[in-house]
């Protein structure tokens, strides 16, 4: 599969030029952020008509990445104080709301003097902290009420939000007094519902089966609310998910939005439908690029031992996938008369968890070739712990039309002169 990934021209220059400014064998991120553009910019025109799009920044929150995509999107979705100045600092200001687990009174406060669009409450408790936040501050502030739906099992995913027990929404047999607390609160206004029930969702027919699902329940969840007219929004959340071992079978977006496009156009009164995307915006534009240190076997299997590993590039183990690697030889005509072989992809930690892939099929490898692995912009570098065993932190690169950049925030963990 791999073999047959291509790597832009574009990137692969950015690649060599940081290579030559490394001293020392090289791990680094390289983030395409045309192809991010050009993704955003495809998602976006594939929605129907009173159907919306946000990017959900904890997929990737650098600066360069939220920059490129708040252009594109409609608005951002943010879950934390650090995010709200992220999406704060960008560059295009765009609508934002906050939601989330466990929001501290500070960032609320935060939030709604810094302009939030809408907050997604998460339990009953915060609809009353909520509620005193928004009074001290004088002003009325639209809610939308997440709710944790009752999944028939045929709709999961790998990765649940809803639908079993977890900590996020309201669960729905408690949504009639959920509704009732904010419309008791004279300072907060529901203007809609929210459902984020899992990720990784590789099949389009089943998204789109959830997606109903939602639609079906709707007026009834719109009945509830005390103003109902007011009630006209409903975020469907992210979830879709990436096929990480044959990229060039993707999710078909373009069809799910068809799908949903004619749901709604055969509604009553639809509501204005919200999606907030996180990876299927991001992962595509991502390449962690490391260097082979060593070679070895150990009873058997082969070893690539490289620079870096799961402390930079957490994915592979998080999900339990053996990442595509793509390789690229220092001498192409060696590696081609170079034995083929599965090898077992490792980083530096001394854990034998650090494993990035297995059972690689690799031609020719030798110490100080590098190998590239793709789709690696979302929940990639900032889901990974780092600091464990005190390496320094990877460079990250933003390549813009063969002008590249690096994130300003690791430019000090750069041993050479960053690349123009
Ligand atoms: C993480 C998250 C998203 C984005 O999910 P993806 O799977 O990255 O699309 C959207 N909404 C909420 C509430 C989330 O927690």
């Amino acid at each position: 599969m791999a073999e047959h990934f291509r790597i832009p021209e574009h990137i692969l220059d950015a690649i060599a030029a940081h290579r030559q400014a490394c001293r020392d064998p090289m791990a680094a991120f390289f983030y395409d952020l045309p192809v991010l553009a050009a993704q955003g910019g495809a998602m976006k025109a594939a929605l129907p008509p009173g159907v919306e799009l946000y990017y959900a920044i904890k997929a990737n929150s650098e600066a360069a990445i939220i920059d490129t995509l708040a252009p594109v999107v409609d608005g951002l979705e943010l879950s934390s104080g650090g995010e709200i100045a992220r999406a704060c600092a960008c560059s295009t200001p765009r609508p934002w709301v906050l939601s989330g687990p466990g929001k501290l009174d500070a960032d609320m406060h935060e939030a709604m003097t810094r302009g939030v669009e809408a907050f997604h409450v998460e339990s009953l408790g915060e609809v009353t902290r909520l509620q005193a936040i928004a009074a001290s501050l004088d002003l009325v502030q639209p809610v939308l009420v997440r709710i944790n739906p009752s999944l028939p099992a045929d709709l999961s995913s790998r990765l649940r939000m809803a639908g079993t027990a977890t900590p996020f929404g309201i669960d729905e047999a408690q949504l009639a007094d959920a509704v009732r607390a904010v419309d008791d609160a004279p300072n907060l206004t529901l203007v809609g519902f929210h459902v984020h029930a899992m990720s990784h969702q590789t099949c389009g027919q089943r998204h789109q089966r959830l997606l109903s699902s939602y639609l079906e329940r709707w007026p009834r969840w719109r009945a509830l609310a005390r103003h109902p007219e007011q009630v006209i929004q409903l975020n469907v959340g992210g979830g879709i998910g990436v096929n990480y071992l044959r990229p060039y079978e993707q999710f078909d977006w373009p069809g799910l939005c068809q799908a949903l496009g004619r749901r709604l156009a055969a509604m009553h009164e639809p509501p204005l439908v919200r999606f907030e995307i996180g990876r299927f915006l991001s992962a595509f534009c991502g390449y962690y690029v490391i260097e082979v240190l060593d070679t070895k076997v150990s009873h058997g299997e082969g070893f690539l031992v490289c620079r870096g590993g799961t402390h930079q590039f957490r994915l592979p183990a998080a999900q339990g996938h053996n990442h595509p690697v793509i390789h690229l030889p220092r001498a192409p005509q060696r590696a081609r008369e170079g034995e083929c072989r599965p090898w077992t992809v490792v980083g530096q930690l001394c854990t034998p968890k650090d494993v990035l892939s297995r059972q690689q099929q690799l031609q020719g490898v030798a110490v100080g070739d590098l190998l590239v692995l793709p789709l690696a912009g979302a929940y990639g570098y900032n889901i990974s712990h780092a600091d464990f065993l005190c390496h320094p932190r990877p460079d990250q690169v933003f390549v813009r039309d063969g002008r590249e950049g690096s994130a300003p925030e690791t430019r000090s963990h750069r041993r050479a002169e960053p690349v123009r």
